[in-house]
């Protein structure tokens, strides 16, 4: 028999150990299994499996335990290859959470632990059988045309041949059998030439494939040509029979790329992003795994992909904090694209014109091989305005529009080119307050103050989502007098724009206007065709779109971002400045930047608008050295949640009490509470990251009752917030 150790779905989740079951069957590593666990059949992955001549007795009295039989095993073949199991191992350690939880964020949810019980498609498919047997003509024609073709989809055949494809399969000259559904191709069999790269990207390409390291940085400003350099650096590992990844942040940006891509390779390419439902995501999950795709092009979780031999991975706008994950584990994309890139003996392009500042100091150290392109493939950056508001509202200006912006709006619908808006906040107005007490409208199960939605006349929450009717009266002092509204949102702006602008035609992109499947496909390719003459949109239209008419970017409210209290609020608000600047003038026409800030002198605002990275890197690291902050120092966040506030106050003080070693500890924070939940944080400060981890680790060891709270552990968190 076989002894197989497993990670089980144990219903207390941070539970992270294995359990002994025994199969008569042989079994191998990364399988998945039914066991049952305290009377409930759960799943299980089997992390080892032991031949024994044993009985099941006899090795439950060596190990001190009843040892109980697997009841199903669910795979012929490791889900879990070494290779991912590796991975997994490493990612637990790194982020300090379960090996389950590491394997759950590893699969497609078809396949994942807890979702066994959803069906995988399967489609009929017929093929000929052997032996003789008399047909018709026209039932002939239908054999030989599944001789020539087949095997294929049975309705293939049936619409080809109606009436014969069943008697074929009656008659016993064919049958019919299941196989899972796959995946629409998406090759396009068509090749087209890049641009002949300029001396900067093809001097790239060189140091990059003659390099003996295998993590770059191509830094470079937008529209510097990085995306060409991605596309030759592939064309050269498909040529080598090697499958390659392009990973990007957001799935707003994955049409975009697609479409660069295939138009570029006849290679079959999977797609794999959070937009996919289950059956397609387990569709492109298969082709990959098959080796049927060469190119994936997909958000964070397709670095989990199983390929059989990568010959490349890029990893696009390589700072944004959507390649963190925000749940358990806490895992950053990079790291997991570096230990594949080494596993693979392949290189890891981190490609960014904004480059993380954890990025960019460990290029300056050699850590990473740092390739620059210096100049922008047109040669001219975008000119830069900046407009500082309180002027402007001073001298009686639109708040929204200001008299600049509205000028050179007006110049570029006459020149019929397009603009595009950027806006950070969705909804009508950001908040509404009570004209007796002054109180804002906060949401019933978070403390955050509630945005008005026009098109849905409610209140709703940013944080949980829910939303409101306006009341009646106010909630904290019940007068009826109303509430005043303030700020805006870029409901209001797209009214603001279409009233001042009548003629113009006008997109909105944000999180309301692209809930529905393909949403943001549908709007950024009527904005591409021309469609509409101006974008409206929060952060989701800053990066990485690439359309040639446009010619005006206005940032309004641009340094917003700058009073909020994370400390990479800084970093976040130069990224989204520049990356929104590089959106205008890419190709013959010179680009416009209108920047609405309140605050015209900030050093995130003046290197922005001088598209000057370094600069903002020097200075921000000056700031992040006199603070110790990182990369200065490393960073653990502990966040307690729980309904009751006393309880998890009382958790947070207690982690704080037996956390020990070469650190500082802050906290305990409380935060807003949200979805009903109170929260309480704590932060470990130091150099020594593999201290703090060992502390965290000992912490959860020495108070074993904390496994049952929940607690969200954060290794070097992008957000504070
Ligand atoms: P980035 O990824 O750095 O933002 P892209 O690769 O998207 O830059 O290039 C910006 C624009 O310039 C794109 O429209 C692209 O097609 C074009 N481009 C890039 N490299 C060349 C080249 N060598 N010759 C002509 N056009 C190019
Ligand atoms: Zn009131
Ligand atoms: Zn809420």
């Amino acid at each position: 028999m076989y002894l197989l150790d497993c990670y089980i779905e144990h219903p207390v989740r941070s539970i992270d150990q294995t359990f002994t079951y025994y199969s008569e069957e042989p079994a191998v590593p990364g399988i998945r299994v039914m066991v049952s666990f305290n009377h409930r059949s759960v799943l299980g992955f089997v992390e080892q499996a032991a031949e024994t001549d044993e009985t099941p007795e006899e090795a439950g009295k060596r190990l001190g335990c009843e040892i109980k039989p697997v009841d199903q095993i669910l795979d012929q073949e490791p889900l879990i290859t070494e290779e991912l199991a590796e991975l997994a191992r490493q990612m637990k350690q790194d982020t300090l959470s379960t090996m389950i939880s590491c394997y759950q964020v590893m699969l497609p949810s078809k396949v994942k632990p807890k979702t066994t019980s959803q069906h995988i498609i399967e489609e009929k498919w017929i093929r000929l059988c052997d032996g003789e047997v008399s047909l018709t003509p026209k039932e002939l024609e239908a054999y030989c045309f599944l001789r020539d073709n087949g095997p294929m989809k049975y309705a293939e055949l049936r619409q080809k041949y109606p009436n014969q494809a069943r008697a074929l399969v009656t008659k016993g000259a064919a049958e019919t059998y299941s196989m899972e559904k796959e995946a629409a191709s998406v090759k396009t069999g068509i090749v087209t030439a890049g641009p002949e790269l300029n001396a900067e990207q093809q001097a790239a390409v060189s140091e990059i494939e003659s390099g003996s390291d295998t993590v770059y940085l191509l830094h470079g400003q937008t529209g510097s040509g990085k995306t060409e350099v991605y596309l030759r650096l592939a064309s050269h590992a498909l040529e080598q029979g090697k499958q390659v990844l392009i990973l990007v942040p957001e799935i707003a940006l994955t049409p975009q790329m697609i479409s660069r891509v295939s138009e570029r390779f006849g290679e079959e390419l999977a797609i794999y992003h959070s937009g996919l439902n289950p059956q397609e995501k387990y569709e492109q999950y298969r082709m990959v795994k098959s080796g049927r795709a060469a190119v994936v092009v997909g958000t964070r979780s397709a670095v989990f992909l199983p390929f059989q031999s990568l010959g490349l991975i890029v990893m696009d706008e390589e700072h944004d904090p959507s390649y963190k994950q925000d749940s358990q584990p806490a895992y950053h994309c990079r790291d997991a694209a570096i230990f594949r890139a080494e596993y693979h003996h392949c290189k890891l392009v981190l490609g960014s014109a904004t480059p993380s500042l954890e990025t960019f100091a460990r290029a300056l150290k050699n850590v990473y091989h740092l390739v620059t392109l210096k100049t922008r493939v047109n040669n001219t950056l975008p000119e830069v305005t900046i407009v500082p508001l309180r002027d402007a509202m001073k001298q009686g200006q639109s708040y929204i529009i200001t008299d600049v912006l509205a000028q050179k709006l007006e110049e570029t619908l006459r020149q019929g080119k397009q603009a595009i808006l950027l806006l950070n906040r969705r909804g009508y107005h950001t908040m509404l307050r009570c004209r007796s007490c002054k109180e804002p409208l906060k949401c019933r199960h978070c403390d955050i103050t509630l945005s008005y939605h026009h098109a849905t006349k409610t209140m709703v929450c940013h944080s949980c989502g829910a939303s409101f009717p306006i009341p009646r009266e106010c909630p904290s002092c019940h007068s009826r007098e109303g509430f005043a509204t303030y700020g805006f949102g870029t409901e209001k702006l797209e009214q603001e724009v279409k009233d001042r602008f009548p003629s113009a035609r006008v997109l909105r992109m944000d999180a309301d206007t692209t809930s529905v499947k393909n949403g943001h496909e549908r709007i950024l390719n009527a904005f591409g065709k021309h469609e509409a003459d101006i974008l409206v949109g929060t952060q989701m239209i800053a990066k990485g779109l690439d359309y040639p008419d446009v010619t005006l970017v206005g940032i309004l409210n641009g340094d917003e971002g700058l009073s909020r209290t994370d400390y990479r609020s800084c970093e976040v608000t130069f990224d989204l400045l520049m990356q929104a600047a590089g959106r205008s003038g890419r190709a013959d026409t010179k680009g416009e930047v209108v920047l609405q800030v309140f605050d015209p002198d900030h050093y995130a605002v003046v290197a922005a608008a001088r598209q000057d990275y370094e600069l903002f890197f020097r200075m921000e690291m000056n700031y992040r050295h006199a603070a110790m902050q990182p990369p200065y120092t490393y960073l653990i966040s502990l966040t307690v949640s729980s309904r009751q506030e006393e309880a998890c106050e009382a958790a947070a003080h207690a982690m704080l009490q037996g956390l020990q070693g070469p650190f500082r500890t802050i906290g305990v924070i409380p935060l807003p509470r949200r979805r009903d939940s109170f929260r309480s944080r704590l932060i470990l400060k130091g150099q020594n990251l593999d201290a703090m981890r060992e502390a965290v680790r000992s912490l959860f060891e020495t108070m074993p009752d904390l496994r049952k709270k929940d607690i969200r552990i954060d290794v070097n968190p992008m957000t504070l917030e």
